[in-house]
């Protein structure tokens, strides 16, 4: 085997966060290998047929890291959010024109985000890609840590030793359980089934979240006629709904949906993903910070979990391009201390928060329902209330961080 090569950063996970904030790390002049068990999006296209809502902040993330132009023509600006429980009085509607902004969002095809981190990922002179690749022999001592990179195809490994490793290998992390760092979970016997499919009669920037007790039903727009599906349903209902026919599972959609967008059609294949809440008990072991979904897991119902990762890889960068500035270690756990300090308010929020969501509207009480309907009302026509969750769902309350804000024209 190799001698052990040196390299600033080592990012195991090279899914939306990690190559973020490869991309990132590589911009504040630091060496960066990323260690990812899947192959480049190139070599398979078409796997995830997700349209992901991007808050602001998120946008300006990846506007400030020269990753947005390129996605510019598959991206939808969302101009309005239209929220209801069905069979219930009482619905909101987020207008943008609500805070004088042009967009609450846009909506990103989450393959078309991926091929343009993974396309970054291979041009960067300093970041090198390892595809097909896991970590193993992680050994931290004084002032690095040591690991190899293992490829699939390969008996042998590169040995790497690193200032700072990063766990963004998503929420089965092989590096926090390395670590013994345990995770709280709850499981919420919900899958997520998504497609894509024309609409008949197209609100261009318009999306919809409906609650129902079986759980959200989300469509949001892709431009022209086409719209993504988020359909959630109890777990035992899944295997039911993937096997069934296009035109009966767009049928049962649009039942639950009504009538507002007319027929869908055209539907794309389906993809299930099953629905949980985990929470890293800590965020930090020796060298070692973890950021996304190795982080927190969320329900995808407030559409918040890769906006929140993204603030996680904004948060990181700050505090290494400021350890960078004052000529600190990237990997102290001083650092790696002040990293978990200021991501741990977000996370309690937004997990509070779309936690909450899942909770209160998959119950099927009168009282509640009822309070359900007020709330919804209450938030639509009370316009500090209104303003405050548009804040929160587009990133823009919290802290203040200089690689969440908008370039500069
Ligand atoms: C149905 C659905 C809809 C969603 N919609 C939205 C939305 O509209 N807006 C939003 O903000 N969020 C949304 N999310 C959440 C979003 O997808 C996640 O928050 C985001 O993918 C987290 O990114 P990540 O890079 O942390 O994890 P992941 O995307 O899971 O990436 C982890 C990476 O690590 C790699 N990996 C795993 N194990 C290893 C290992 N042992 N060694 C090496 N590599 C490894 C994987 O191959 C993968 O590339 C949605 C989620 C779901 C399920």
């Amino acid at each position: 085997m190799s001698e052990s090569r040196e390299v600033d950063c080592v990012i195991v996970g090279a899914g939306l966060a990690g190559a973020t904030l490869a991309v990132g790390l590589a911009e504040c002049g630091l060496s960066v290998v990323t260690v990812d068990a899947r192959s480049r999006t190139a070599e398979a296209p078409g796997r995830d047929v997700r349209g992901l809502a991007l808050a602001p902040a998120t946008q300006y993330l990846l506007a400030r890291l020269g990753l947005w132009d390129a996605l510019v023509p598959y991206v939808t600006p969302l101009r309005e959010i239209v929220v209801s429980d069905r069979g219930q009085f009482g619905s909101a509607t987020l207008s943008c024109t609500t805070l004088g902004v042009p967009a609450l969002g846009w909506v990103c095809p989450a393959d078309r985000l991926l091929a343009r981190l993974d396309g970054a990922l291979t041009n960067l002179a300093n970041v090198t890609p390892c595809w097909h690749a896991t970590v193993t022999d992680l050994a931290p001592r004084t002032g690095r840590i040591d690991l190899r990179v293992v490829h699939a195809d390969a008996d042998d490994g590169e040995r790497l030793s690193t200032r700072l490793l990063v766990a963004a290998d998503g929420l089965h992390s092989a590096v926090r359980a390395h670590f013994g760092i345990g995770i709280a979970s709850r499981d919420y016997g919900q899958s997520a089934i998504v497609c894509n499919a024309d609409v008949e009669r197209p609100q261009p920037g318009t999306a919809f979240e409906r609650f129902t007790r079986e759980g959200p039903l989300a469509v949001l727009p892709l431009g022209g006629r086409r719209v993504v599906i988020v359909r959630v349903a109890r777990r035992a209902d899944v295997a039911n709904l993937m096997h069934l026919a296009d035109d009966a599972f767009l049928a049962d959609v649009r039942a639950r949906f009504g009538a507002r967008l007319g027929r869908f059609s055209a539907a794309s294949e389906r993809r299930a993903h099953a629905l949980t809440l985990n929470r890293a008990q800590s965020l930090v072991a020796p060298r070692t910070v973890l950021v996304g979904n190795a982080a927190n897991t969320i329900h995808p119902n407030g559409a918040q979990g890769l906006n929140l990762a993204l603030r996680d890889v904004a948060t990181l960068l700050d505090v290494v391009a400021t350890a960078i500035a004052n000529g600190d270690d990237i990997g102290s756990q001083a650092l790696l201390d002040a990293y978990a300090r200021r991501r741990r308010p977000d996370h309690e929020r937004t997990v509070r928060f779309s936690d909450g969501l899942a909770r209160v509207f998959g119950l099927d009480f009168a009282p509640v329902n009822a309070l359900r309907g007020t709330a919804l009302l209450a938030c639509d026509l009370v316009p500090p209330l209104k303003r405050a969750l548009m804040r929160r769902l587009m990133g823009l309350s919290g802290e203040v961080n200089p690689w969440l804000r908008a370039p500069q024209a």
